[in-house]
């Protein structure tokens, strides 16, 4: 068997009642908005005619998968371990992220073949994961304003049958982390016992006496994690291990390094409790599993960044871990995802009665894409290599 193309199709979409807040990174509900989003679907194929489907590819990702795309036509799709190493040379100048995202197909063309889905390639046994809801980032626009809101949405989220609500909470550029404290020590007083509860700033607190400040909040809230709290970009190894000296609520740092060396370096020197790790980000399938298993050495826990049915399949096939994020959720935005499955969603009602979801059971990640509406809003289409 051998890769034999490799093909980009490129969609746009209008997501409704959704902007841009101040700095224009973070995604927020903006009332009767919309805003166009443009993504990939990444295709390689092979000599046996199975495809391996990769969803979301974008920007510096498939800037990478361009660069090792030659490599990668006459390869044996199936030996993923030798094609993470050489993927993971040859881009290590850069963000080592199209190692992953190749990875990815290369796992779902594995279980096409096969006729099995990725969770039992791994070893795992069929099971429920319990979800926590990811709010979008707060907003000035009347959704999720204030910590009444925030409140008003977490009781949503409970009678929805979550077990576990996470804020992402406002810009802190425009604002002082006393509104940040107060939602903090707001909802650990209405839902301590009631739902797992956590924060992340993602990395928008400006300075480590405001990331004292919140993380103190979290201890008296009885926060279940903090992640990423302060503006270092959650790289330092000195800063979060501080942190931790002084902060009781167990912190969850590593989403924005990369790979398992530095994931290991990082959990050696004390500097986070949990340890988040992406497929996407992380050298794939093969890149998480490597770091669930290093961290499972250590007995610690790995908490998956991000919803995606990839991240259904590793969480079903570890033991150390706790929730599938389930997002970015808000009460007035329906979803802030283009359709292009058929079967699968990651949405604020995809959960069941007790605030799970399981992995799909088709061969490969077991989704099927719907040509019709990516057909109906494609922008391009091309062969990388072939
Ligand atoms: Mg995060």
């Amino acid at each position: 068997m051998k890769i034999t193309k490799i093909e980009v199709v490129k969609y746009q979409d209008t997501l409704n009642n959704v902007g841009k807040d101040y700095n224009t990174f973070n995604m927020v509900y903006e009332p009767n908005g919309k805003l166009t989003t443009e993504d990939s679907i990444l295709l390689i194929h092979t000599s046996e005619g199975i495809t391996g489907e990769y969803v979301g590819i974008r920007g510096p990702a498939l800037a990478e998968v361009q660069v090792v795309a030659d490599y990668l036509i006459g390869k044996n799709p199936l030996e993923r371990e030798e094609i993470y190493n050489d993927t993971k040379r040859a881009l290590r100048h850069f963000a080592m992220l199209g190692t992953g995202i190749i990875d990815i197909c290369l796992w779902d063309i594995a279980g096409k073949l096969y006729g099995e889905p990725i969770w039992k390639l791994l070893g795992g046994k069929s099971k429920k994961l319990p979800c926590y809801a990811s709010t979008l980032h707060g907003d000035e626009n009347g959704g999720l304003t204030t910590p009444d809101d925030f409140m008003e949405f977490a009781e949503q989220c409970k009678s929805l049958g979550y077990p576990a609500f996470k804020v992402h909470g406002w810009g802190l550029a425009r604002n002082n982390i006393k509104r940040e404290i107060e939602n903090v020590l707001k909802l650990g007083e209405k839902f301590e016992n009631k739902l797992d509860l956590m924060i992340d700033p993602a990395c928008e607190v400006k300075n480590f006496a405001d990331t004292l400040a919140l993380g103190k909040a979290c201890d008296e809230a009885k926060f279940f994690w903090w992640e990423d709290p302060f503006q270092d970009g959650g790289v330092s190894q000195f800063a979060h291990r501080k942190l931790r000296q002084m902060v009781k609520t167990p912190i969850l740092q590593t989403e924005h390094i990369r790979l398992l060396e530095q994931h290991v370096d990082f959990i050696v020197a004390d500097a986070t409790d949990l340890v988040r790790a992406g497929a996407h980000e992380d050298g794939g399938i093969t890149g998480v599993m490597k770091i669930a298993h290093a961290s499972e050495g250590f007995g610690l826990d790995v908490e998956l960044h991000g919803p995606g049915p990839a991240h259904r399949h590793i969480m079903t096939s570890i033991r150390n871990t706790n929730y599938f994020e389930m997002g970015l959720v808000h009460p007035n935005v329906a979803t802030t995802k283009s359709p292009v499955y058929k079967d699968y969603s990651d949405d604020l009602n995809s959960i069941d009665k007790d605030g799970c979801v399981e992995a799909p059971n088709g061969p490969g990640l077991g989704v099927e894409l719907d040509w019709d509406w990516i057909k109906a809003h494609q922008t391009d289409k091309g062969i990388i290599a072939e």
